[in-house]
């Protein structure tokens, strides 16, 4: 069973910790759901190793309940269109759906952490790459010549 659990796992890195994870959610899941992932935050965030995170990408995309993913992309993002200056991933999700319709959240979320992650990173942002530079606040903080700032935008698979 582990090291079945292991070989699927084991291209993403530190397999061993997450094939333990894996194993622990699996066996809170059986013993507290009847098997099936709930679908609801509060059942969620019970579940060894969910936050609230990783319990409202689950009711997105799983359930579709919409939800606002609060992560390091997001809420660098976020902060440098200038919708806050807050820090507290709870409070940021707060500010963001005041301004964001519910049906958007999910999609939202997609789309931030994916330009995060690809364009707009924490130390060298691609602004002179980034399709949203004429509506950005913050354009300038990165490298803003077309040809160096395509040069750091990431194309593989996420991280
Ligand atoms: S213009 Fe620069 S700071 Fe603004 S979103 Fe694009 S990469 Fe980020």
């Amino acid at each position: 069973m582990r090291e079945d659990v292991e070989s699927i796992v084991g291209p993403l890195g530190f397999f061993r910790a997450k094939t333990e994870a894996i194993i622990k959610l699996s066996d809170q899941l059986v013993q507290k759901f009847n098997g099936e992932v709930p679908s609801r935050l509060v059942d969620l965030v019970s579940l060894p190793g969910v936050g609230r995170k990783t319990a409202n990408v689950v009711l997105g995309n799983a359930f579709g309940v919409p939800g606002i993913t609060v992560d390091t992309h997001f809420g660098r993002m976020v902060r440098r269109f200038g919708w806050t200056t807050l820090e507290d991933p709870i409070k940021v999700e707060a500010v963001v759906g005041e301004l964001i319709p519910r049906k958007e959240w999910t999609a939202l979320s997609h789309v931030l952490i994916f330009h995060g992650r690809r364009i707009c990173h924490a130390k060298k942002p691609a602004c002179g790459a980034c399709p949203v530079a004429a509506w950005c606040p913050s354009y300038g903080v990165g490298e803003t010549e077309p040809e160096a700032a395509a040069t750091l935008v990431k194309t593989g698979p996420p991280r």
